[in-house]
């Protein structure tokens, strides 16, 4: 059997990808366990930041645990603010973030929003 091997040798490499140098000087200090913000894209540790999931199955969002796609942000007013406001997590996610999680994220900067529960009346 003589078959004729048809050896394809035009794969080239696509040249690679200009990406403007506009944002280069911010990729050197993304440490491997350095996230960004999604809202001030500050970079800081991992830890310093609220994990933010998007659970894979089932597209859930939650917070801290879980794999998936994730999303960072500082815990702070401006930056959970600025992240609701403008739906970062939700984009960076892409998926709709719960009102839940924002409340939660809330709560975790200011434990009591409201008047105490425990206030006697
Ligand atoms: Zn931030």
């Amino acid at each position: 059997m003589g078959q004729i091997h048809h050896n394809q040798h035009g794969a080239r490499h696509t040249a690679a990808l200009l990406v403007g140098g506009k944002s280069a000087l911010t990729t050197q200090l993304m440490k491997p366990n350095y996230r960004r913000c999604v809202s001030c894209r500050q970079v800081a540790p991992k830890e310093a930041f609220w994990r933010v999931v998007r659970i894979h199955p089932g597209h859930q969002v939650q917070l801290d645990a879980g794999m998936g796609r994730s999303a960072y942000l500082c815990p702070q007013a401006t930056c959970l603010k600025a992240a609701q406001k403008k739906n970062r997590l939700g984009q960076a996610l892409r998926a709709a973030v719960p009102l839940e999680l924002y409340q939660s994220l809330w709560q975790r900067l200011s434990p009591a929003p409201f008047a105490d529960p425990q206030c006697p009346k």
